[in-house]
């Protein structure tokens, strides 16, 4: 029988919006993307040749400047609409056009090592990376070592 999912996600009203650890368009957006060779991170813009503030879409692999340069990966993601995802080559933050959302990429399986591919790029050295959380969310147990009160 289908499942139907009624996601409640959605619809905090405050202005912080926390990095998601997973979105929906990853499979798609990545789907048969070789991601373990990307452009260097000092790329220009393949439109205007902007050098700086520059996109990395992850389902073509195409560089492409900001919003606050000349929109051109923007741009391409109104054409391509289906190319979700891209990183940014001035933090190598990872942004959802179609969630109009961040993700943290260190902690998504497949953004991860593209992250730490770029960083690497970036900076010449391996990135800290947090540790990946545990795959199936376990109540944590209320830790009470030594119980001073009784
Ligand atoms: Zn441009
Ligand atoms: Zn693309
Ligand atoms: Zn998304």
């Amino acid at each position: 029988m289908a499942a139907s999912w009624s996601s409640a996600e959605d619809g905090s009203g405050s202005g912080w919006v926390e990095a998601r650890k997973w979105c929906r368009h990853l499979s798609s957006a990545l789907s048969g993307v070789d991601l373990s060779e990307i452009p260097k991170p000092d790329t220009v813009c393949n439109f205007c040749q902007h050098p700086t503030e520059n996109w990395l879409c992850l389902s073509c692999k195409e560089v492409l400047c900001g919003r606050f340069v000349n929109g051109h990966m923007l741009l391409h993601h109104s054409h391509h609409p289906s190319h979700s995802l891209a990183l940014s080559f001035s933090d190598l933050s990872v942004w959802c056009f179609s969630c109009d959302s961040y993700l943290d990429a260190p902690l998504i399986p497949p953004l991860r090592p593209l992250y730490q591919l770029a960083y690497l790029l970036k900076f010449g050295e391996d990135p800290p990376l947090p540790p990946l959380p545990p795959p199936s969310p376990s109540p944590s147990p209320s830790p009470s070592p030594s119980p001073s009160q009784v």
